[in-house]
C-alpha cells in the first residue's frame, strides 16, 4: 500500500510503498477513505512533538470502510462504514474502566508510537472502531472522529448543557463552530459567541449566535443585557489563552460552569481564592471524548440531521499528504480543515 511517513529527526512527510498491515485476532483492517489534517500533524512533521518509532504514519482523524475482520471481532463486519477513535486507548486502565477512555493512562498515539491514517489501510483493535452515521460523507466522518467529538464531549458530558441555558462559546474556529452547530439541538438555548476575527463572528451570526468582538465591544455589558445582569450559565473556552480563559470565567453567573478545551502554556490568574470560592463557579477541564460521548453523538447527529460539510476547506490525495501538512502550516485560521483521501469509493 501507499502511506505517508514521518521520519525521526527529519521534517516533512514522505510517501512510499510498504506492505499492507495484517489483520490479527481482535483487529479490524480498514480501507481509509478520509483522514483529517490537524495542527498536531504540523507539530509532528516539524519535530515539535518527538516520535518514538524510527518512522511512523501520522493522521488521527480517520474514517473508512472495513476490509477484513480478525478472529473474535463481533461489532463490525466487512463493508461497514466506520470512524476510528483519535487514540488507541488500552481498555484496561482505571480511566478506561471508568468510561473515560480519553484519559487512558497508556494510550497509543497515531503518528507518535503507532501508525495512523495517512495510508491506504490501517489495522486497529476492535474497541476503537465505531460504525459511522449513514447521512455523513467520509470527509465529514473524519471531522466527526475528532473535532465534532471533542466539541460534543465538552458541551454535553463535561458541561452538562441544559435546555434554556445561556451558553458562551469563546473562540469560533473549527471546534467552536461545531459547538454552535451542536447546540442547535438543545431547546431554547441562547448562544453568545466571542471571537476577534470578523470571519469567525460572521460564521457565528449565520448560525444564530449573538456575536461579540471583545476588542470592540464590552462583553460584560452585552451579556449583562442578555441575561438580566446575571452572566452565562455555561462557558466553553476553545482558545487556550490566559486572557480568554479569565474573561470566560468572569462572564459566568454565580454557580456557572467553565469548560476548558483550548490548550496552551499560559497561566490564567483567577483572582483571590475567597472570591473564587464564594462565586460557586466550577472550572471543568475537557480533553478528547469518551466512547459513551461518541455513541450519544452518533445518535444525536442522526436525529438532528446536522451537516459538517461546510467545515471542509480542501481535499488532497494521499500523494499530496506532504503538501497538505505544509499548506496547513502556513494557513491561518483554525476553521481551515484539510482532508486527505487515501482511497476513493
Ligand atoms: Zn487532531
Ligand atoms: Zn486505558
Amino acid at each position: 500500500m501507499r502511506a505517508a511517513f514521518l521520519y525521526q529527526g527529519r521534517k516533512g512527510l514522505t510517501v512510499e510503498t510498504v506492505e499492507t498491515p495484517s489483520c490479527g485476532s481482535g483487529e479490524v483492517l480498514i480501507e481509509v477513505r478520509a483522514c483529517g489534517v490537524c495542527g498536531t500533524d504540523v507539530h509532528l512533521s516539524e519535530g515539535h512533538i518527538p516520535i518514538s518509532l524510527p518512522k511512523v504514519i501520522p493522521g488521527h482523524e480517520i474514517s473508512g470502510v472495513v476490509k477484513q475482520v480478525g478472529a473474535g471481532v463481533s461489532t463490525v463486519s466487512a463493508g461497514d462504514a466506520v470512524i476510528i477513535f483519535p487514540q488507541i486507548f488500552c481498555g484496561e486502565c482505571y480511566a478506561c474502566k471508568a468510561g473515560s477512555e480519553e484519559l487512558c493512562v497508556k494510550p497509543l498515539i497515531y503518528g507518535m508510537n503507532v501508525h495512523g491514517g495517512f495510508a491506504e489501510f490501517i489495522s486497529v483493535p476492535e474497541r476503537v472502531v465505531m460504525k459511522a452515521p449513514a447521512q455523513l460523507d467520509f470527509s465529514e466522518r473524519a471531522l466527526f472522529a475528532e473535532s465534532v467529538g471533542v466539541a460534543y464531549h465538552a458541551l454535553f458530558a463535561r458541561g452538562e448543557v441544559k435546555p434554556k441555558e445561556r451558553v458562551l462559546i469563546v473562540g469560533v474556529g473549527g471546534l467552536g463552530t461545531n459547538a454552535i452547530k451542536l447546540l442547535k439541538g438543545v431547546p431554547e438555548v441562547e448562544v453568545i459567541a466571542m471571537d476577534t476575527s470578523q470571519e469567525a463572528l460572521d460564521r457565528a451570526t449565520k448560525l444564530g449566535a449573538h456575536a461579540v468582538d471583545p476588542t470592540k465591544q464590552d462583553p460584560k455589558a452585552i451579556i449583562g443585557e442578555l441575561t438580566g445582569g446575571a452572566g452565562v450559565d455555561l462557558a466553553v473556552e476553545f482558545v487556550g489563552r490566559a486572557e480568554t480563559v479569565k474573561s470566560a470565567f468572569r462572564l459566568l453567573k454565580k454557580g456557572g460552569r467553565l469548560v476548558l478545551v483550548g490548550v496552551g502554556q499560559e497561566r490564567p490568574d483567577f483572582g483571590p481564592i475567597i472570591a473564587m470560592a464564594s462565586s460557586g463557579k466550577s472550572i471543568i477541564p475537557s480533553f478528547g471524548y469518551s466512547k459513551k460521548s461518541a455513541q450519544e453523538l452518533l445518535k444525536y447527529v442522526s436525529d438532528q440531521k446536522i451537516s459538517f460539510s461546510d467545515s471542509i476547506s480542501k481535499v488532497f490525495s494521499l500523494e499530496e499528504a506532504p503538501e497538505a501538512v505544509e499548506q496547513l502550516k502556513i494557513s491561518s485560521g483554525s476553521a481551515v480543515r484539510f482532508i486527505v483521501q487515501p482511497t476513493r469509493s
